[in-house]
């Protein structure tokens, strides 16, 4: 998939915005699903930023989360297949499986959404 390197609410030039941060989750900072591109009024300064807006900030972590149900649809992932759909290396992986309880049939899908999303997950 190609990549969008501009704001999607406006079309100017975007910078990176990592919807789940590097303290939440450290694995799901490349991960291509947890990152969109915000121009700096829609990412930071603009009352419609996440970083200036908290209900923003949740409205993203809400999409991501329903992207994070439906990619992990299955009961159970083995790393191999998580590193797939979150298109993140092996090793990071591993990180991110450390703390994960191991099933005989893999990790548990709700496990893995809660992982990503932090540790915790999201309400309206
Ligand atoms: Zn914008
Ligand atoms: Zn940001």
């Amino acid at each position: 998939m190609e990549e969008n390197k501009y704001c999607e609410i406006c079309g100017e030039p975007g910078e990176k915005h990592h919807i789940v941060f590097r303290g939440k989750c450290a694995a799901m900072i490349n991960a291509k699903i947890n990152y969109k591109y915000l121009c700096g009024e829609h990412h930071r300064t603009g009352k419609e930023a996440p970083h200036n807006n908290r209900q923003v900030d949740i409205k993203y972590k809400l999409e991501l989360q329903k992207k994070l149900f439906q990619m992990f649809s299955n009961n159970y992932y083995h790393k191999t297949e998580i590193a797939e759909l979150l298109e993140i290396k092996p090793k990071e992986v591993d990180q991110f499986a450390k703390t994960l309880m191991w099933y005989s049939e893999g990790y548990k899908s709700l496990d893995i959404v809660i992982k990503c999303m932090g540790g915790g997950l999201y309400a309206k």
